[in-house]
């Protein structure tokens, strides 16, 4: 009896080992947070209202405001969150490999995503949407796209949508932020970005008098925040969470907090999809 328990015991570590330690090394979030009371959280550093770097290399936004919520609630002081840079491409890569324990990063909810990562959520929909000049007349939603030369980022669901949709009509840039994007579009390379009408709104805003938003959205885009496969645990816990700050006025505090500025319409929070 005594030498089987050993064993049991040695397993454990054996499989814990073999998992390659780090962060990854749990079987779910809600561990993590309880036993090191430490978090890494993904949340993308170039978009303005949601998820950026602010000059003293701090992060801000409504994603940010999220994710430091639910850490609370799984025990952990917003002061000790690491928050890393995501960008779109690497999100379910991230959260595979342990380099992060959560992404909040405009990371919508998507079947083929569920495939790597599991998702808690939604906390927003979004709907994707064109940014362009402030003088452009021409491009007055997605049925006026025919040959124009559009940005988005790779590894995003609005440049999955191009792609899939509209290939014979426009031709598509990826680049790896949306803020490069931004930058084609200001210097006259590129005509359009396409991606959620939230985000655009930050870009609007920043850039008031040289761009705005079409806003005429077509699509769908649930925000989740990614976590590893099968975490049924810290899923539940992260809607446990989610709920709460909708609940108890902190959801609209900080929607009109951080991206309240940039005019963006702001919406009521979602339902919860308790799967
Ligand atoms: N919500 C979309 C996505 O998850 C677009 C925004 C982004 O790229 O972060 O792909």
């Amino acid at each position: 009896m005594f030498g089987r328990s050993l064993f049991a015991v040695f397993s454990v570590m054996v499989a814990a080992t073999a998992c390659g330690g780090g962060s990854a090394s749990y079987a779910s979030v809600v561990d993590k947070a309880k036993n090191d009371k430490k978090l890494v959280i993904g949340v993308k550093a170039d978009q303005p209202g949601l998820g950026l770097r602010t000059p003293d290399g701090a992060f801000a936004g409504f994603d940010v405001e999220v994710a430091k919520y639910v850490a609370k609630e799984l025990g952990v002081d917003p002061a000790n969150i690491t928050f890393k840079e995501t960008v779109s491409a690497n999100r379910e890569a991230f959260i595979e490999q342990g380099q992060v324990d959560m992404v909040v990063a405009t990371y919508s909810i998507t079947d083929a995503r569920k495939q790597k990562v599991s998702f808690a959520g939604p906390y927003f929909v979004a709907g994707q949407d064109l940014l362009v000049r402030a003088d452009e007349a021409a491009l007055t939603g997605p049925e006026t796209l025919n040959g124009k030369k559009l940005c988005s980022v790779a590894g995003s669901t609005p440049a999955q949508k191009v792609k899939s949709e509209y290939a014979k009509e426009v031709q598509l840039q990826e680049e790896r932020t949306y803020s490069a994007c931004v930058d084609r579009v200001l210097g006259g390379q590129l005509d359009a970005i396409t991606t959620d009408n939230v985000i655009l709104a930050g870009y609007a805003a920043q850039h008031a008098g040289k761009l705005k938003v079409v806003g005429k959205p077509f699509s769908t885009e649930k925000y989740g925040i990614g976590l590893k496969k099968d975490d049924t645990a810290g899923r539940k816990a992260v809607n446990d969470a989610l709920q709460k700050m909708f609940s108890d006025g902190s959801w609209t505090k900080a929607l009109q907090a951080s991206v309240g500025a940039s005019g963006f319409a702001l919406p009521q929070a979602p339902q919860l999809e308790r799967y």
